[in-house]
């Protein structure tokens, strides 16, 4: 196949893709630049940007440029370079921030808590007198509830 062609291909199909999509999808309105955020790292595959409703100070989302829901939705390549720019936004975090650690978050599924259907990596910075927590249920599980997830899973 010619170049030309090939690349009229892979463009009707991208756009393909984009129009069944992502067309109410806020966080690829984000990525086209059609709704405006404060975008401060970008690199071939996503974008970070500050989260409008922050858990913490700096609270950030990791979004990939191309739209997909889930983890499982997308390639093992998509996936693979979106947990690359987690870390490099991480990286940049803590220089720039001064961190002492970070929460690193997925809400997978409405269930789960996620609201918008564009897959992405909440990046929390914390800090030692931030005096937020995140506290999971009390509970100690018991040898019979181990043995029943763990007889599923293996
Ligand atoms: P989810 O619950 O889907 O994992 O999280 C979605 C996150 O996106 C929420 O924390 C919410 O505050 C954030 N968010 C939703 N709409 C916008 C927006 O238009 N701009 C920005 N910067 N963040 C958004
Ligand atoms: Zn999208």
């Amino acid at each position: 196949m010619a170049k030309k062609q090939e690349a009229e291909k892979h463009e009707s199909k991208k756009d393909e893709t984009k129009g069944a999509m992502t067309a109410d999808c806020i966080f690829c309105k984000i990525v086209d630049g059609k709704i405006p955020s404060k975008k401060f790292y970008e690199d071939n595959t996503v974008i970070a940007f500050l989260d409008i409703n922050p858990a913490a100070f700096a609270h950030s989302l990791v979004v990939p440029k191309l739209h997909f829901k889930t983890i499982v939705d997308g390639t093992p390549d998509q996936v693979g370079k979106t947990f690359i720019g987690v870390k490099n936004v991480t990286e940049h975090m803590k220089t720039r921030l001064k961190c002492d650690g970070f929460n690193i978050l997925i809400n997978q599924g409405r269930e789960a808590g996620q609201i918008i259907e564009h897959f992405h990596i909440h990046v929390v910075p914390r800090f030692k007198s931030d005096n937020i927590r995140f506290i999971p249920p009390d509970h100690k599980a018991s040898d019979a509830e181990l043995d029943q997830a763990f007889n599923k899973l293996k």
